[in-house]
């Protein structure tokens, strides 16, 4: 795997216990401890992917000040905890939840589960009074206005530990976006909508970082590949998927597969040099590519790339996010285009695809490897994957850019398989049905002015991304099974009220 794919491994969520030195010397070391247990408890928990750190009790303003400001100046620190296990004066806080550029995760919870009644007595309740020091922390928060997940309940509850892993998930995922460099290769497609969009906005709002180069300075790297690597990975293919007959090397069209390694290599090398983690083409400008980039894409996807056809840079970045969201879960999280509609007999269906780009981390099979030709691009017929979409629950997310501001749309859908085999369909594929239903989901999506490009995760869930478009102040509608398109309405024309009101004059 390329190091795009592993961002988890220096990050940290850290976290932060509040007190008071009113209780004496004896307390706070029973708090430094306790704390220290749950944050402990955390960190093992195999659902969160990331370090939790515990950071020394906080006492007082100036101590408070400084971990918020050490935690947002940290390269390794994604988001903090915070947690009041005694009473913490809240004024306390003022200055550091006004410095603290950082995700918060406000866990409401305490010590021990089960009040021992016979034996409780003052010490106990000075010790274990997080039930009103979380609240006194929660009104500062909301007088700040303090953006925050709250989760409530003992570190031992199932839930508690699912929601903190969703949260901490966004909050790599927000990382994941603020060092987002994204190398577009030629614009958008001519004439179309819903790709444009505010580069600088999606800086400002996201972190990305969203730049073009020249198609040929893909192509002087590409035609640097050595023969020998080429060759090599073309083997490697071989060995990986089913490649076709005339592909292989003693097939007729070997050199088509030469030159589709050519081309990866090439287009690795160009995003290594260049810190890149998504990138986009597009088939009206491939100056002297000889292929429109399939099989190449294919594979950086899988190894964690986010991705756009058509110069798409926002669907690109949001994969890319997507894939830092939900990297180790079971599924996979692709580049989609929902393409055309099974209306009946029986259930409706959509089948997505795009004319080369969909991600084999969603794959049911062992991929086939084919070359077919291509009616658009102007090239030689380029080499791809093939292969069904495994079914399972998923979520299609799309963002779109409204001239105010970006707008995610997300749809639960749940993958299934074909109705039959598609025997002369040469592109890889997801079928889905959507949720509440067909007619309400796409009734939804076009209220919503959702893009045709997506992303479909099924490694990504609602509570993730819910995580990710709060931290990130990024209005989100979802369609799922309690979705009304009424009701859908109201939320847009309620969204649309209260984000002019939340944008600074
Ligand atoms: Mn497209």
């Amino acid at each position: 795997m390329s190091t795009a794919a592993q961002p988890y491994d220096s990050h940290e969520v850290w976290f932060l216990t509040g007190s008071q030195g009113l209780y004496g010397e004896e307390t706070l070391q029973q708090v430094a401890h306790q704390s220290r247990q749950i944050a402990e408890r955390l960190d093992a928990a195999p659902s969160i992917p990331l370090r939790i750190v515990w950071k020394p009790v906080l006492t007082d303003a100036e101590s408070i000040r400084r971990m918020c400001q050490e935690a947002s100046a940290s390269d390794v620190c994604v988001g903090v905890i915070v947690w009041m296990h005694t009473f913490s004066p809240a004024k306390m806080w003022i200055a550091g939840l006004s410095a603290l550029d950082r995700p918060l995760l406000h866990l409401h919870t305490q010590y021990n589960l089960s009040l021992p009644w016979p034996s409780i007595d003052m010490d106990f309740m000075n010790l274990n009074q997080a039930a009103h020091g979380d609240r006194e922390f929660a009104h500062i928060e909301s007088r700040v206005g303090v953006n925050r997940k709250i989760v409530a309940g003992h570190a031992t509850d199932p839930r508690v530990v699912s929601r903190v892993a969703a949260w901490s998930r966004a909050a790599a995922g927000r990382h994941a976006a603020r060092t987002l460099r994204l190398a577009r290769f030629g614009d958008n497609m001519r004439d179309v909508a819903v790709t444009e969009g505010d580069k600088v906005e999606a800086q400002l709002r996201f972190g990305y970082s969203v730049n073009t180069y020249g198609v040929n300075d893909l192509v002087a790297v590409v035609d640097e590949v050595e023969d020998k690597a080429a060759a090599a990975l073309a083997a490697e293919y071989q060995e990986s998927y089913a490649v076709v007959p005339a592909l292989r090397s003693d097939g007729i069209r070997h050199d088509s597969l030469l030159y589709a390694a050519r081309l990866e290599l090439g287009l690795r090398a160009f995003l290594t040099e260049g810190g890149f983690t998504a990138f986009t083409t597009n088939f009206e400008d491939l100056g002297g590519l000889r292929q429109l980039p399939g099989l190449a894409v294919q594979r950086l996807m899988a190894d964690g790339y986010g991705f756009g056809g058509e110069g798409d840079w926002k669907t690109s970045a949001l994969l890319r996010t997507m894939k830092v969201m939900g990297q180790g879960q079971p599924g996979g999280t692709s580049f989609m285009e929902d393409y055309t509609y099974h209306l009946g007999p029986g259930e409706p269906r959509i089948l997505g695809a795009h004319m080369l780009e969909v991600c084999p981390s969603i794959a049911a099979d062992r991929p086939s490897c084919e070359i077919h030709p291509l009616s658009i691009g102007d090239r030689e017929d380029p080499v791809r994957l093939v292969f069904d979409a495994a079914p399972g629950a998923a979520l299609v997310v799309g963002l779109s850019d409204l001239g105010d501001r970006f707008r995610l749309t997300a749809n639960a859908v749940d993958v299934v398989a074909p109705s039959q085999p598609l025997r002369r369909l040469p592109v890889a594929r997801a079928v889905w049905t959507p949720r509440p239903s067909f007619a309400e989901s796409a009734e939804s999506w076009l209220l919503a002015g959702a893009p045709h490009h997506t992303v479909l995760s099924t490694a990504v869930d609602q509570e993730t991304l819910g995580d990710f478009a709060a931290m990130t102040g990024v209005e989100l509608l979802t369609v799922d099974e309690n979705t009304s398109v009424d009701q859908l309405a109201k939320e847009i024309r309620w969204n649309a009220a209260y984000h002019r009101l939340a944008q600074a004059l």
